[in-house]
């Protein structure tokens, strides 16, 4: 039964699931069990059905106001009109059901990109797999930070926490303890021996075993949503709604103006009605919100091709303002591919050839002769305490592999593939030094120690960084023996090994002790008294792809910072390697750990505003110190980060990056950003994304605005025109035609608009304000020429049809058309970074379709008597045409003349600021 698991002995447990605690299953169990429970993944259906979609469609006040409209029309016996009215509804409820839909699929897809692993006992060996691949019976490794990947029982750990909120909702992490308990009403969080799928391991490393995947899980049971992406409203989102509330409160306040003055004008009060309600929803720019949260998710799903995970929606739009990326140097920049090069000691250098976890290589003397385990002196101590010390290793290609890989941290697992270039075998040397205790890795102490027990002898093996260690040590190893280290050998070794960090190399030192019998084994004993025994130097090369990043970063005016828990040298040239040097005005600074913590908020933030920085030797409370200075300063930061330390960061960044590949769970669950390839490339590909995507959502608020700023304008000329013998100069019905037309498609299709050429050499735009000053200038500047415009083309085409029949609705059709027309130049206009409109014109395809079927539907209404007689449309003629021809040429010349005189003024958004 799925829920007993937790009660009774782990040895009944395990009986019944046929797993064995030591071996795990067997790889044939594993497979036969695979076929019978299937994947391990949630099959859950979180998506909104598509009925319910379809009536949020309806929901919104554009709607309202036009059924009113449209159910007067009835009332009062115009047919023609409440039928045209509601055509306009369904279409719009068409559309923006689309967009809907499409968004949803988008953002359900995302949570499925993450592939997340898991190390797993089968055939007695440690090996990594997904974690959809397990199944009940395994036995699984889990280490501080991971996701718990399906329910399971505890095997064993110490001292471990886990954080149970997914489940439970309980935000403080809950103890839990390989115990037992036969008590089968135990409450879900008090199931201490129990730990379950989709929470994450807070603190400690454990073993356990898998007893129930997928839907079966507890989580699977309550089938809560798919992790995706957090559903929440964007701060752009929040911006609109508050515009479009003004607008709104506007429109309302107009519609009852144009109805009192139409009574007063002795109009029936049906036509007063219709008159001012059409106006009204012609005003409300209620498509905006659905072509919004369309362009941020179409933005996510590029985000998403390009290896970017989003996780926050607010941080599509931070993205696009980052100003500073902060990231670690380890798997980040480099590759996160460690290759020990040489290992020294007695003041000997040994070179170690391959590459990568792969053990074909040698390892070479002084003359050049390679080591075998026959000739293998004292130095086999060095090999044997790196390892040793260790818990990762490095396992051989399988299924899910390709080559050797590392397994665990691979820091650790070089020293595997040192040991087997040594001539030894990891699996024989672990079993002959069982281990008893782990003091695993921080960033604080930047050291593991690991205490075994050898031929009745308790061993504690430490490595970690160099500085650090080597005050621990009180002797070195020499000639076989243990003799005492002097001052002058301490300063000769961090000479030496300053020279190799100056290369990019990490030094990694290591030494041991012989722990007195009756010792308490504590961090303390394992930690002192060492016995040096010398050092390797190993290489983690910078990853192809991050020197072209560093310099588009650079040049799109967003600056870099290093931070790292490496050695200052090692850091600062490999930050030279990928160019952070370059294209600033000054050198990198390298700030360690004291010089941080003597630097005042003012010097803390006058270096980061000048310099790209490399702060080395940093603990993750540092971390936060230089993001809070950077923020302080106005900057908006990404950051990267991966271990449980790093969550606070995360968090109070304004974009938290945390790593897809071998990342923990906890700092995935921290971020808002995830990265499936770990690349500082991909951050910086995030940013142009996030850029295009904002100033794609811009350029249509902006359009958006405009037209109706445009038809408004047109409607009080119209009004203004009466004492001089002139009719409207535009009826409802086309108003609402105009945002079908003009906005609809062409808007739709500007949210596939690619990323500019230019669009990273712009400085950062300011943080916020989708609608600055500046572009509220365009808005308001644009939607009068345009309806000035449009208001003369009429007057010119009414004036020149004289009294001809259907003189007005000629008249009506060119201001119609000329609004239209106006805005699809405009669109162009606005596009592309450039002083003048360049390659940006034709990169995007859909742009030209979605005009194209707008403007066969406007020459279909134009030319077709059908609708003219129910659009109040006419066909028009050389004569007309001419006149919105000249109308147009006008628009463009003027637009063109002001994009390139006063780019930050009248188009404003082709410019950010600098
Ligand atoms: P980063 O990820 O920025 O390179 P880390 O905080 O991981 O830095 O490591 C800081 C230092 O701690 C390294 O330079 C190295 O000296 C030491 N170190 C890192 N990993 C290990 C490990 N597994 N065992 C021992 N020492 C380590
Ligand atoms: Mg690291």
């Amino acid at each position: 039964m799925r829920a007993s698991f937790y009660i009774g002995p782990l040895s009944a447990v395990l009986e019944k699931l046929g797993g064995d605690a030591k071996t795990g299953l067997t790889s044939r169990a594993a497979a036969e069990r695979f076929t019978q429970h299937g994947p391990n993944r949630l099959t859950t259906k979180s998506r909104r059905s598509l009925f319910e979609l379809l009536a949020e469609q309806f929901r919104n006040l554009l709607v309202v106001l036009l059924f009113l409209a449209a159910a007067l029309s009835f009332f009062l016996g115009s047919i023609s009109d409440g039928i045209v009215l509601i055509s306009i509804v369904v279409i719009n409820a068409l559309v923006g059901f689309f967009q809907d839909w499409k968004s949803e699929n988008i953002v359900a897809r995302l949570g499925t990109l993450v592939t997340e692993t898991a190390i797993v006992i089968r055939d007695g060996k440690r090996l990594e797999v997904p974690t959809t691949s397990l199944v009940p019976g395994d036995v699984i490794y889990l280490q501080e930070g991971d996701g718990i990947p399906a329910d399971c029982r505890l095997i064993a750990g110490e001292s471990l926490m886990v954080n149970e909120m997914a489940l439970t909702g309980e935000s403080v992490p809950s103890e839990k303890d390989a115990g037992f308990t036969t008590d089968a009403d135990t409450p879900l969080p008090e199931r201490k021996n129990y730990l379950f799928f989709g929470t994450t391991l807070a603190r400690g490393e454990a073993t356990a075993v898998v007893c129930a995947t997928g839907n079966h899980t507890e989580l699977g049971q309550i089938a809560v949503s798919s992790e995706g992406m957090e559903r929440e409203i964007s701060p752009l989102q929040k911006e609109l709604n508050i515009l479009g509330g003004y607008i709104t409160r506007f429109a309302l306040a107009l519609a009852a103006l144009l109805f009192i003055v139409q009574i007063f004008r002795n109009e029936p009060i049906k036509t007063a009605l219709i008159f001012a309600v059409s106006v009204a929803a012609a005003m409300v720019p209620e498509g905006l919100p659905a072509q919004i949260s369309m362009g941020l998710s179409l933005g996510v799903a590029r985000l998403a091709r390009r290896k970017a995970v989003v996780k926050r929606l607010s941080s599509v739009e931070a993205l696009g303002a980052a100003t500073v990326i902060a990231t670690d140097k380890t798997g980040t920049i480099t590759k996160n591919q460690m290759t020990i090069t040489a290992a020294f000691f007695e003041g000997k250098n040994f070179k170690v050839s391959g590459t990568g976890y792969n053990p074909a290589g040698q390892i070479f003397d002084e003359a050049g002769n390679p080591l075998r385990p026959e000739n293998l002196g004292d130095q086999k101590i060095l090999f044997l305490s790196g390892f040793l010390s260790s818990t990762g290793t490095v396992n051989p290609p399988d299924s899910f592999h390709e080559d050797f890989y590392a397994l665990g941290d691979p820091t650790e697992a070089a020293f595997a593939t040192l040991l087997m270039k040594a001539g030894f075998a990891p699996n024989t040397i672990v079993e002959q030094y069982p281990r008893l205790k782990l003091f695993p890795f921080d960033s604080e102490r930047k050291r593991v120690s690991v205490v075994r027990e050898h031929k009745g002898k308790r061993i504690s093996f430490v490595k970690g960084s160099i500085e650090t260690l080597l005050p621990l040590c009180v002797k070195q190893r020499v000639q076989g023996q243990e003799r005492d280290l002097t001052e002058a050998e301490r300063a000769e070794l961090l000479a030496v090994s300053r020279a190799y960090s100056a290369q990019a190399l990490r030094v990694i030192a290591i030494a041991y002790r012989d722990l007195p019998q009756d010792a308490v084994i504590d961090l303390q004993t394992a930690e002192s008294d060492l016995v040096f025994s010398g050092f390797v130097t190993m290489i983690d090369p910078p990853r192809d792809e991050v020197k072209a990043a560093v310099r588009a970063a650079h040049q799109a005016g967003i600056r870099t910072v290093m931070i790292t828990g490496d050695h200052p040298a090692t850091a600062r040239s490999i930050a030279v390697d990928v160019g952070m040097e370059a294209g600033m005005q000054q050198s990198i600074a390298v700030i360690n750990r004291d010089a941080l913590q003597a630097m005042n908020d003012s010097d803390l933030q006058k270096v980061l505003g000048e310099r790209s920085v490399v702060f080395s030797r940093v603990s993750p409370d540092e971390k936060l110190k230089i993001i809070e200075a950077l923020q302080k300063r106005g900057d908006v930061v990404a950051v990267t980060g991966d271990g449980v330390n790093d969550t606070l960061s995360l968090k109070r960044a304004d974009i938290g990056v945390a790593m897809g590949q071998g990342g923990s769970k906890v700092a995935q669950e921290a971020a808002s950003l995830v990265l499936l390839d770990n690349s500082f490339a991909t951050i910086v590909d995030a940013i142009r994304e996030g850029r295009t995507i904002f100033r794609n959502l811009q350029t249509n608020v902006i359009a958006t605005l405009s037209s109706n700023l445009t038809e408004l304008f047109c409607v009080l000329a119209g009004f203004a025109l009466i004492p001089f013998g002139f009719p409207q100069v535009i009826l409802p019905v086309q108003i609402l035609l105009v945002d079908l037309l003009g906005e609809m498609l062409p808007l739709l299709m500007l949210t596939y608009d690619p990323a500019t050429a230019g669009i990273m050499k712009l400085k950062p735009r300011h943080k916020g304000a989708l609608l600055d000053r500046a572009r509220l200038v365009t808005v308001a500047s644009t939607g009068v020429i345009r309806g000035l415009i449009s208001t003369l083309v009429f007057v010119a085409v009414f004036k020149a049809h004289g009294s001809e029949a259907g003189a007005w609705e000629t008249g009506l059709t060119s201001t119609f058309v000329t609004i239209v027309l106006t805005q699809f130049v405009g669109i162009f206009l606005l596009r592309g970074t450039g002083r003048l409109p360049g390659s940006e014109v034709f990169s995007n395809i859909w742009l030209f379709l979605g005009i194209a079927l707008s403007l066969a539907a406007m020459l279909t209404i134009v030319y077709m008597p059908f609708f003219n007689t129910y659009l109040h449309t006419h066909p028009l003629g050389i004569v007309d045409m001419k006149f919105i021809g000249a109308g147009l040429v006008a628009y463009t010349l003027l637009g063109l003349i002001i994009r390139a005189l006063r780019p930050q003024g009248l188009y404003a958004a082709t410019r950010w600021h600098s």
